[in-house]
């Protein structure tokens, strides 16, 4: 299960928020119940897949999913996506310090990518661990351009910059280390974009809490706790760190996946959309927040920054893990996401009841579709 992954496994932490979100990325049964009435697909139920109503509205919007790690060749997720006229962007990440190279992961993506059917398409990304050898930088621009070559879109930056991958005498590299400039340069002069998966949740820079739902999860993974590194560099340091690479690279596209970490502040994350316009965010594993808002202040926040939001979700599949399974999963997510974004159902999650934000059929078509295509061209 090591593919499940500590992103995952991490975020699903933070999503205590949301139900049917930790079912969506752990594989936990537990489904938010609530029966209510659509406003737009009457016979719909609330929870589980698509109803056939659903499925057409849903459909009809061509839906990109700008944030998967499927890394298995699973026929029966090519038979979702196809059912859902779903597309994917499939991401390569780097995450263990002790993998010799990113060789297996890269083929089992392209494994994917190449029987999906054209639903799926490759993030790439480069070793961060190997920062210091002498090779470094050709060598991750040469792995980045052969993969542009074979059809990614868009390279991947991760958490691990900023918080776990640290020079000799201790210090973390930051994502503004003039050793990736070259890189981002090469991103950019392709026409390329950055996913940049940097910072986490607020907490995990806050003392531990045993009624908090994650208190376990950094018990057991203290390399992902902040709070107990003496020398770790703050949430802040690390997104003014992100942002100097806005600022140093207009031309580079930048996608700050998970609401580029700000999901606990809004007035941050539309703050910094204001200053760098290069900058969009996905929503991957990051729908509770949007969920816990006011009602009238999540519309008004995603129709003002309708432009520069992108629907994604986190979702993976590792190689070893029952597809079946996964698929159902994924379908149902899509489903609730999709209910609580484009319909007024009264949804459920513990304790709360809340309604979906009916969000008009324009800004729809933007969060799903044209926006992915707009910032990580070449995603379908
Ligand atoms: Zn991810």
């Amino acid at each position: 299960m090591r593919r499940v992954h500590l992103e995952v496994k991490w975020q699903l932490a933070w999503t205590f928020l949301l139900v049917y979100a930790a079912a969506a990325v752990c594989g936990c049964k537990a489904r938010p119940a609530a029966p209510a009435t659509s406003s737009l697909a009457t016979e719909a139920p609330v929870t589980g897949p698509f109803s056939t109503q659903e499925l057409q509205q849903f459909a009809a919007l061509d839906p990109i999913d700008t944030h998967t790690h499927v890394y298995q060749s699973s026929p029966e997720l090519v038979a979702l996506l196809e059912r859902l006229n779903l597309h994917i962007l499939d991401i390569v990440v780097a995450r263990d310090p002790d993998q010799k190279s990113l060789d297996e992961e890269r083929r089992q993506v392209w494994g994917f990518v190449n029987v999906s059917h054209g639903y799926a398409t490759m993030c790439t990304t480069f070793d961060p661990f190997l920062y210091r050898e002498p090779s470094f930088r050709n060598a991750a621009i040469a792995e980045i351009d052969n993969d542009f070559d074979h059809g990614a879109a868009a390279v991947k930056i991760w958490k691990n910059i900023g918080e776990q991958v640290k020079d000799p005498k201790g210090r973390y590299l930051m994502p503004d280390d003039p050793v990736f400039e070259p890189i981002y340069k090469e991103i950019s002069d392709r026409d390329k974009t950055l996913i940049a998966h940097l910072a986490d949740p607020d907490s995990i820079w806050e003392p531990p809490t045993p009624k908090s739902p994650d208190y376990g999860y950094y018990m057991q993974h203290p390399e992902w706790y902040m709070y107990k590194k003496p020398n770790a560099p703050s949430k802040a340091a690390i997104l003014v760190a992100r942002d100097h690479v806005l600022e140093r690279n207009p031309k580079l596209r930048v996608v700050g996946a998970h609401l580029g970490s700000m999901e606990a502040d809004f007035k941050l994350l539309a703050d910094r959309l204001d200053r760098y316009p290069n900058f969009a965010v996905d929503i991957a594993a990051r729908m509770p927040y949007i969920v816990m808002l006011p009602r009238t202040d999540a519309i008004a926040f995603i129709e003002k920054y309708q432009d520069r939001l992108i629907y994604a979700t986190d979702h993976s599949l590792a190689p070893e893990a029952k597809a079946q399974d996964a698929v159902k999963q994924w379908e149902s997510s899509y489903a609730f996401d999709w209910r609580f974004l484009a319909t007024s159902d009264s949804l459920q999650y513990r304790d709360h009841q809340v309604q979906g934000l009916a969000l008009p059929t324009a800004v729809l078509h933007k969060l799903y579709h044209d926006n992915a295509l707009h910032w990580i061209p070449g995603v379908m």
